[in-house]
Protein backbone atom coordinates (compact mmCIF):
# COMPACT_ATOMS: atom_id res chain seq x y z
CA UNK A 1 0.00 0.00 0.00
CA UNK A 2 1.56 3.39 -0.66
CA UNK A 3 1.91 6.03 1.82
CA UNK A 4 2.59 8.41 -0.38
CA UNK A 5 0.41 12.32 -1.21
CA UNK A 6 -0.91 10.99 -4.51
CA UNK A 7 -1.57 7.60 -3.22
CA UNK A 8 -3.41 8.93 -0.35
CA UNK A 9 -5.01 11.80 -3.01
CA UNK A 10 -6.19 8.85 -4.89
CA UNK A 11 -6.86 6.52 -2.16
CA UNK A 12 -7.23 8.06 1.01
CA UNK A 13 -6.63 6.25 3.80
CA UNK A 14 -5.87 3.12 1.64
CA UNK A 15 -9.11 1.23 2.49
CA UNK A 16 -10.58 -0.49 -0.11
CA UNK A 17 -14.52 0.57 -1.49
CA UNK A 18 -15.97 -2.87 -0.72
CA UNK A 19 -19.46 -1.66 -0.34
CA UNK A 20 -20.11 -2.83 -3.94
CA UNK A 21 -20.35 -6.14 -6.08
CA UNK A 22 -19.71 -4.04 -9.12
CA UNK A 23 -16.40 -3.18 -8.35
CA UNK A 24 -16.85 0.50 -8.99
CA UNK A 25 -13.24 2.27 -9.20
CA UNK A 26 -15.01 5.55 -8.36
CA UNK A 27 -16.50 5.92 -4.89
CA UNK A 28 -20.46 5.99 -5.76
CA UNK A 29 -22.45 9.04 -4.87
CA UNK A 30 -25.06 7.94 -2.22
CA UNK A 31 -27.88 10.19 -3.19
CA UNK A 32 -29.94 9.76 -0.30
CA UNK A 33 -31.36 11.39 2.51
CA UNK A 34 -32.23 8.37 4.49
CA UNK A 35 -31.06 4.78 5.65
CA UNK A 36 -33.56 1.85 6.33
CA UNK A 37 -32.28 0.08 10.11
CA UNK A 38 -32.33 -4.09 10.07
CA UNK A 39 -34.45 -3.46 13.29
CA UNK A 40 -35.02 -1.63 15.82
CA UNK A 41 -31.75 -0.88 18.18
CA UNK A 42 -29.40 -1.27 14.99
CA UNK A 43 -28.01 0.63 12.23
CA UNK A 44 -26.11 0.26 8.82
CA UNK A 45 -23.61 2.93 10.38
CA UNK A 46 -25.71 5.24 8.80
CA UNK A 47 -28.70 7.13 9.98
CA UNK A 48 -29.52 10.28 8.11
CA UNK A 49 -27.79 12.10 5.88
CA UNK A 50 -27.63 15.40 7.58
CA UNK A 51 -25.34 13.19 10.11
CA UNK A 52 -23.69 11.52 7.64
CA UNK A 53 -23.71 10.19 4.15
CA UNK A 54 -21.21 7.63 2.49
CA UNK A 55 -19.82 9.81 -0.48
CA UNK A 56 -19.40 12.82 2.33
CA UNK A 57 -17.43 9.95 4.78
CA UNK A 58 -15.30 9.07 1.82
CA UNK A 59 -14.42 12.37 1.23
CA UNK A 60 -13.55 13.71 4.91
CA UNK A 61 -11.31 10.29 5.62
CA UNK A 62 -9.42 11.39 2.70
CA UNK A 63 -8.65 15.11 3.56
CA UNK A 64 -8.13 13.77 7.34
CA UNK A 65 -5.48 11.42 5.64
CA UNK A 66 -3.95 14.25 3.84
CA UNK A 67 -3.77 16.64 6.89
CA UNK A 68 -2.50 14.15 9.21
CA UNK A 69 -5.74 15.00 11.45
CA UNK A 70 -7.31 12.15 13.33
CA UNK A 71 -10.87 13.46 12.02
CA UNK A 72 -12.48 15.86 8.92
CA UNK A 73 -16.14 16.82 8.57
CA UNK A 74 -16.93 18.44 5.18
CA UNK A 75 -19.63 21.24 5.02
CA UNK A 76 -21.34 22.92 2.70
CA UNK A 77 -18.95 26.09 2.12
CA UNK A 78 -15.72 27.65 3.25
CA UNK A 79 -17.43 30.04 5.65
CA UNK A 80 -19.74 27.34 6.67
CA UNK A 81 -16.64 25.56 7.88
CA UNK A 82 -15.43 28.58 10.03
CA UNK A 83 -19.01 29.13 10.77
CA UNK A 84 -19.29 26.04 12.64
CA UNK A 85 -16.18 26.32 14.18
CA UNK A 86 -16.81 29.22 15.75
CA UNK A 87 -19.70 27.31 17.68
CA UNK A 88 -17.08 26.03 19.79
CA UNK A 89 -16.97 29.18 21.52
CA UNK A 90 -19.30 30.93 23.84
CA UNK A 91 -20.08 34.48 24.62
CA UNK A 92 -17.39 35.96 26.38
CA UNK A 93 -14.74 34.24 24.88
CA UNK A 94 -11.84 35.64 23.14
CA UNK A 95 -10.49 35.02 20.03
CA UNK A 96 -6.93 36.75 18.16
CA UNK A 97 -6.62 36.62 14.79
CA UNK A 98 -4.18 37.92 12.25
CA UNK A 99 -5.40 41.01 10.57
CA UNK A 100 -5.03 39.92 7.33
CA UNK A 101 -7.58 37.51 6.70
CA UNK A 102 -10.08 36.19 3.72
CA UNK A 103 -12.75 38.96 3.67
CA UNK A 104 -15.64 36.53 4.40
CA UNK A 105 -14.01 35.30 8.29
CA UNK A 106 -13.46 39.28 8.78
CA UNK A 107 -17.13 39.65 8.00
CA UNK A 108 -18.41 36.65 9.78
CA UNK A 109 -16.05 37.57 13.21
CA UNK A 110 -17.19 41.03 13.13
CA UNK A 111 -20.72 41.09 12.40
CA UNK A 112 -22.30 37.62 13.60
CA UNK A 113 -19.69 35.63 15.87
CA UNK A 114 -19.31 39.55 17.90
CA UNK A 115 -23.01 39.94 17.97
CA UNK A 116 -22.67 36.32 19.22
CA UNK A 117 -20.81 37.79 22.34
CA UNK A 118 -17.42 36.58 21.38
CA UNK A 119 -14.61 39.22 21.10
CA UNK A 120 -12.11 39.40 18.78
CA UNK A 121 -8.59 41.23 18.58
CA UNK A 122 -7.35 41.37 14.91
CA UNK A 123 -3.36 41.83 15.07
CA UNK A 124 -0.54 41.72 12.93
CA UNK A 125 0.77 38.14 13.52
CA UNK A 126 3.58 38.86 11.57
CA UNK A 127 5.53 41.68 13.51
CA UNK A 128 3.55 41.43 16.50
CA UNK A 129 3.85 38.58 19.65
CA UNK A 130 0.37 36.97 20.08
CA UNK A 131 1.32 36.42 23.26
CA UNK A 132 0.98 40.08 24.32
CA UNK A 133 -2.87 39.75 23.21
CA UNK A 134 -3.80 36.77 25.40
CA UNK A 135 -5.77 37.89 27.81
CA UNK A 136 -8.27 35.51 31.15
CA UNK A 137 -11.03 34.85 28.48
CA UNK A 138 -8.55 33.86 24.83
CA UNK A 139 -9.79 30.58 23.93
CA UNK A 140 -8.16 30.95 20.35
CA UNK A 141 -5.45 32.04 17.53
CA UNK A 142 -6.95 31.74 14.51
CA UNK A 143 -4.80 32.49 11.49
CA UNK A 144 -4.31 31.93 7.29
CA UNK A 145 -0.76 31.65 6.08
CA UNK A 146 0.19 33.28 3.43
CA UNK A 147 -2.44 35.52 4.04
CA UNK A 148 -4.69 36.73 2.13
CA UNK A 149 -4.40 38.58 -0.29
CA UNK A 150 -0.65 40.10 0.74
CA UNK A 151 0.53 36.93 0.99
CA UNK A 152 2.24 37.15 4.64
CA UNK A 153 4.05 34.75 6.41
CA UNK A 154 2.92 33.66 9.97
CA UNK A 155 5.05 31.16 11.71
CA UNK A 156 2.95 27.94 12.73
CA UNK A 157 5.38 26.64 15.04
CA UNK A 158 5.81 29.87 17.14
CA UNK A 159 2.56 30.79 17.09
CA UNK A 160 1.58 26.93 18.45
CA UNK A 161 3.73 27.74 21.00
CA UNK A 162 2.04 30.39 22.29
CA UNK A 163 -1.58 28.24 22.08
CA UNK A 164 -0.03 25.40 23.79
CA UNK A 165 1.26 27.93 26.85
CA UNK A 166 -1.99 29.62 27.26
CA UNK A 167 -4.34 26.36 26.57
CA UNK A 168 -5.84 27.81 23.69
CA UNK A 169 -6.74 26.04 19.86
CA UNK A 170 -4.75 27.05 16.66
CA UNK A 171 -7.03 27.64 14.12
CA UNK A 172 -5.59 27.50 10.85
CA UNK A 173 -7.23 28.15 7.35
CA UNK A 174 -4.55 26.27 5.15
CA UNK A 175 -6.66 26.65 1.47
CA UNK A 176 -3.78 28.42 0.29
CA UNK A 177 -1.11 25.86 0.04
CA UNK A 178 -3.69 23.07 0.35
CA UNK A 179 -2.24 19.57 2.25
CA UNK A 180 0.15 18.99 -0.83
CA UNK A 181 2.30 21.61 0.67
CA UNK A 182 1.75 22.64 4.13
CA UNK A 183 0.09 20.28 7.28
CA UNK A 184 -0.80 22.28 9.74
CA UNK A 185 -1.44 19.87 12.41
CA UNK A 186 1.73 18.65 12.21
CA UNK A 187 3.48 21.69 12.94
CA UNK A 188 1.09 21.97 16.21
CA UNK A 189 -2.22 23.60 15.53
CA UNK A 190 -5.29 22.07 16.46
CA UNK A 191 -7.99 22.51 13.47
CA UNK A 192 -7.17 23.19 9.84
CA UNK A 193 -10.01 24.57 8.01
CA UNK A 194 -10.31 24.69 4.16
CA UNK A 195 -12.30 26.21 1.50
CA UNK A 196 -12.49 23.21 -0.78
CA UNK A 197 -14.04 25.20 -3.37
CA UNK A 198 -10.65 26.27 -3.91
CA UNK A 199 -7.24 24.24 -4.21
CA UNK A 200 -9.00 21.07 -2.96
CA UNK A 201 -11.62 21.10 -5.56
CA UNK A 202 -10.09 22.45 -7.98
CA UNK A 203 -11.84 23.48 -10.95
CA UNK A 204 -13.85 25.94 -9.92
CA UNK A 205 -17.19 24.47 -10.05
CA UNK A 206 -18.58 23.32 -6.63
CA UNK A 207 -18.28 24.79 -3.24
CA UNK A 208 -17.34 23.37 -0.30
CA UNK A 209 -15.15 24.06 3.35
CA UNK A 210 -13.63 21.31 5.35
CA UNK A 211 -12.69 21.01 9.23
CA UNK A 212 -9.47 18.67 10.20
CA UNK A 213 -8.99 18.09 13.66
CA UNK A 214 -6.11 16.97 15.81
CA UNK A 215 -8.20 15.13 18.40
CA UNK A 216 -11.23 12.86 19.20
CA UNK A 217 -12.31 15.55 21.91
CA UNK A 218 -12.56 18.36 18.90
CA UNK A 219 -13.91 15.79 16.90
CA UNK A 220 -16.78 14.79 19.14
CA UNK A 221 -17.87 18.34 19.68
CA UNK A 222 -17.35 19.17 15.92
CA UNK A 223 -19.53 15.62 15.08
CA UNK A 224 -22.46 17.47 17.46
CA UNK A 225 -22.38 20.82 15.75
CA UNK A 226 -22.45 19.23 12.00
CA UNK A 227 -25.48 17.67 12.90
CA UNK A 228 -27.39 19.88 15.12
CA UNK A 229 -26.99 23.25 12.51
CA UNK A 230 -27.17 21.17 9.03
CA UNK A 231 -24.44 22.58 6.99
CA UNK A 232 -22.71 19.14 5.74
CA UNK A 233 -21.66 18.63 2.41
CA UNK A 234 -24.34 17.62 -0.11
CA UNK A 235 -23.29 13.86 -1.49
CA UNK A 236 -22.52 15.04 -5.54
CA UNK A 237 -20.42 18.15 -4.05
CA UNK A 238 -18.78 16.03 -1.85
CA UNK A 239 -18.00 13.17 -5.08
CA UNK A 240 -16.98 16.72 -7.04
CA UNK A 241 -14.55 17.52 -4.34
CA UNK A 242 -13.27 13.85 -3.73
CA UNK A 243 -12.86 13.85 -7.88
CA UNK A 244 -10.98 16.68 -7.69
CA UNK A 245 -8.40 15.83 -5.01
CA UNK A 246 -7.62 13.05 -7.22
CA UNK A 247 -4.85 15.65 -9.37
CA UNK A 248 -4.19 17.72 -6.75
CA UNK A 249 -0.42 17.26 -6.66
CA UNK A 250 -0.72 17.25 -10.39
CA UNK A 251 -2.78 20.42 -10.00
CA UNK A 252 -0.05 22.39 -7.50
CA UNK A 253 3.24 21.58 -9.34
CA UNK A 254 1.72 23.25 -12.82
CA UNK A 255 0.49 25.78 -11.20
CA UNK A 256 4.00 26.33 -8.86
CA UNK A 257 5.92 26.40 -11.86
CA UNK A 258 3.59 28.76 -14.21
CA UNK A 259 3.73 31.45 -10.95
CA UNK A 260 6.98 31.27 -10.62
CA UNK A 261 7.41 32.48 -14.34
CA UNK A 262 4.72 34.88 -13.82
CA UNK A 263 6.73 36.18 -10.58
CA UNK A 264 9.67 37.02 -12.85
CA UNK A 265 8.09 38.38 -15.95
CA UNK A 266 6.10 40.80 -12.98
CA UNK A 267 9.15 42.05 -11.34
CA UNK A 268 10.39 42.84 -14.50
CA UNK A 269 7.73 44.78 -15.89
CA UNK A 270 8.01 48.62 -15.80
CA UNK A 271 4.04 49.16 -14.59
CA UNK A 272 4.43 46.77 -11.60
CA UNK A 273 5.88 48.48 -8.64
CA UNK A 274 5.57 45.56 -6.30
CA UNK A 275 4.97 41.77 -6.23
CA UNK A 276 4.07 39.94 -3.21
CA UNK A 277 4.82 36.27 -3.18
CA UNK A 278 6.49 34.41 -0.53
CA UNK A 279 9.02 32.17 -2.61
CA UNK A 280 10.99 35.24 -3.72
CA UNK A 281 14.07 34.66 -1.46
CA UNK A 282 14.40 38.51 -0.87
CA UNK A 283 10.89 38.71 0.79
CA UNK A 284 10.19 38.84 4.95
CA UNK A 285 8.64 35.35 5.13
CA UNK A 286 11.09 33.32 2.70
CA UNK A 287 12.76 31.56 5.10
CA UNK A 288 9.61 30.92 7.41
CA UNK A 289 7.84 29.62 4.59
CA UNK A 290 10.66 27.33 3.48
CA UNK A 291 10.67 26.05 6.67
CA UNK A 292 6.92 25.46 7.72
CA UNK A 293 5.72 24.28 3.88
CA UNK A 294 7.20 22.41 0.87
CA UNK A 295 6.39 24.63 -1.47
CA UNK A 296 5.13 28.36 -1.96
CA UNK A 297 1.91 28.20 -4.06
CA UNK A 298 0.31 29.72 -7.13
CA UNK A 299 -1.28 32.62 -5.20
CA UNK A 300 0.47 35.91 -6.11
CA UNK A 301 -0.18 39.45 -5.43
CA UNK A 302 1.00 42.80 -7.46
CA UNK A 303 0.82 46.63 -7.25
CA UNK A 304 0.70 48.13 -10.82
CA UNK A 305 1.55 52.03 -11.05
CA UNK A 306 -1.97 53.34 -10.56
CA UNK A 307 -5.29 52.87 -10.10
CA UNK A 308 -6.07 53.46 -13.95
CA UNK A 309 -3.54 50.44 -14.79
CA UNK A 310 -5.27 48.03 -11.93
CA UNK A 311 -8.55 49.12 -13.85
CA UNK A 312 -7.34 48.40 -17.81
CA UNK A 313 -5.57 45.10 -16.64
CA UNK A 314 -8.82 43.74 -15.11
CA UNK A 315 -10.55 44.38 -18.62
CA UNK A 316 -7.57 44.11 -21.34
CA UNK A 317 -6.73 40.46 -20.26
CA UNK A 318 -8.25 38.25 -23.10
CA UNK A 319 -7.68 34.28 -21.87
CA UNK A 320 -7.81 35.03 -18.26
CA UNK A 321 -11.19 35.81 -16.48
CA UNK A 322 -11.53 38.62 -14.02
CA UNK A 323 -13.63 36.73 -11.54
CA UNK A 324 -13.43 36.20 -7.50
CA UNK A 325 -12.07 32.82 -5.98
CA UNK A 326 -9.17 31.10 -6.16
CA UNK A 327 -7.10 27.54 -6.66
CA UNK A 328 -8.76 26.19 -9.39
CA UNK A 329 -7.17 25.04 -13.02
CA UNK A 330 -8.19 28.15 -14.48
CA UNK A 331 -5.97 31.25 -13.79
CA UNK A 332 -8.04 33.84 -12.35
CA UNK A 333 -7.63 38.03 -11.73
CA UNK A 334 -9.36 39.58 -8.65
CA UNK A 335 -9.40 43.23 -7.45
CA UNK A 336 -9.37 42.54 -3.56
CA UNK A 337 -10.76 46.18 -2.58
CA UNK A 338 -14.09 45.58 -4.72
CA UNK A 339 -14.52 41.64 -4.54
CA UNK A 340 -12.91 39.88 -1.43
CA UNK A 341 -12.19 42.20 1.08
CA UNK A 342 -15.14 44.80 -0.07
CA UNK A 343 -16.47 44.20 3.53
CA UNK A 344 -12.91 44.91 5.56
CA UNK A 345 -13.24 48.24 7.28
CA UNK A 346 -11.01 50.69 5.89
CA UNK A 347 -7.83 51.32 7.69
CA UNK A 348 -7.75 47.52 8.23
CA UNK A 349 -7.48 47.59 4.45
CA UNK A 350 -4.82 50.61 4.91
CA UNK A 351 -2.97 48.68 7.64
CA UNK A 352 -2.65 45.74 5.34
CA UNK A 353 -1.43 47.97 2.07
CA UNK A 354 -4.82 46.70 0.28
CA UNK A 355 -5.28 49.76 -2.32
CA UNK A 356 -7.23 50.19 -5.62
CA UNK A 357 -3.38 49.27 -7.08
CA UNK A 358 -3.34 46.24 -5.76
CA UNK A 359 -4.14 42.94 -8.11
CA UNK A 360 -4.49 39.59 -6.85
CA UNK A 361 -3.32 36.19 -9.38
CA UNK A 362 -4.55 32.75 -9.01
CA UNK A 363 -2.30 31.26 -11.27
CA UNK A 364 -3.85 27.97 -13.04
CA UNK A 365 -2.13 25.37 -14.91
CA UNK A 366 -2.52 26.82 -18.50
CA UNK A 367 0.58 26.70 -20.48
CA UNK A 368 2.82 29.72 -18.78
CA UNK A 369 4.06 31.35 -22.41
CA UNK A 370 -0.07 32.14 -22.71
CA UNK A 371 -0.47 33.47 -19.61
CA UNK A 372 2.61 35.62 -19.76
CA UNK A 373 2.22 36.96 -23.37
CA UNK A 374 -2.20 37.62 -22.33
CA UNK A 375 -0.60 39.90 -19.26
CA UNK A 376 2.31 41.41 -21.28
CA UNK A 377 -0.35 42.46 -24.22
CA UNK A 378 -2.60 43.86 -21.55
CA UNK A 379 -0.05 46.03 -19.57
CA UNK A 380 1.17 47.05 -23.05
CA UNK A 381 -2.13 48.26 -24.64
CA UNK A 382 -2.42 50.79 -21.98
CA UNK A 383 -3.03 54.64 -22.91
CA UNK A 384 -3.08 53.38 -26.58
CA UNK A 385 -7.00 53.26 -26.51
CA UNK A 386 -7.90 56.59 -25.69
C1 LIG B 1 -12.65 31.36 -0.28
C2 LIG B 1 -12.05 31.32 1.05
C3 LIG B 1 -12.84 31.08 2.19
C4 LIG B 1 -14.34 30.92 2.10
O1 LIG B 1 -14.68 29.74 1.42
P1 LIG B 1 -16.03 29.56 0.57
O2 LIG B 1 -15.90 28.16 0.08
O3 LIG B 1 -16.02 30.59 -0.50
O4 LIG B 1 -17.16 29.75 1.52
C5 LIG B 1 -12.20 31.01 3.40
N1 LIG B 1 -10.86 31.17 3.52
C6 LIG B 1 -10.09 31.43 2.46
C7 LIG B 1 -8.62 31.61 2.63
C8 LIG B 1 -10.65 31.51 1.19
O5 LIG B 1 -9.88 31.77 0.13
Amino acid sequence: MGNGISAKCIYGNGEKFGGDKTGAISFPIYQTATYAHPEVGQSTGFDYSRLQNPTREKLEKVVAALEEGCDALAFSSGMAAIGAVMELFQPGDHIITDMDLYGGSVRLFDNISTKNGIEFSHIDCVKQNAEDFVKKNTRAIFIETPTNPMMRVVDIRKTAQTAKKHNLLLIVDNTFLSPYFQKPLLLGADIVIHSATKFLGGHNDTLAGIVVVKDEKISERMRFIIKTIGSGLAPFDAWLILRGIKTLPLRMEKAQENAKAIVEFLRGENSVTNVYYPGIEETEGYEICKGQASGFGSMITFEVQSREMALHVLKSTRLIPFAESLGGVETLLTYPITQTHADVPKDTLKKIGITDKILRISVGIEDKDDLIGDLAQAFASFGGEQ
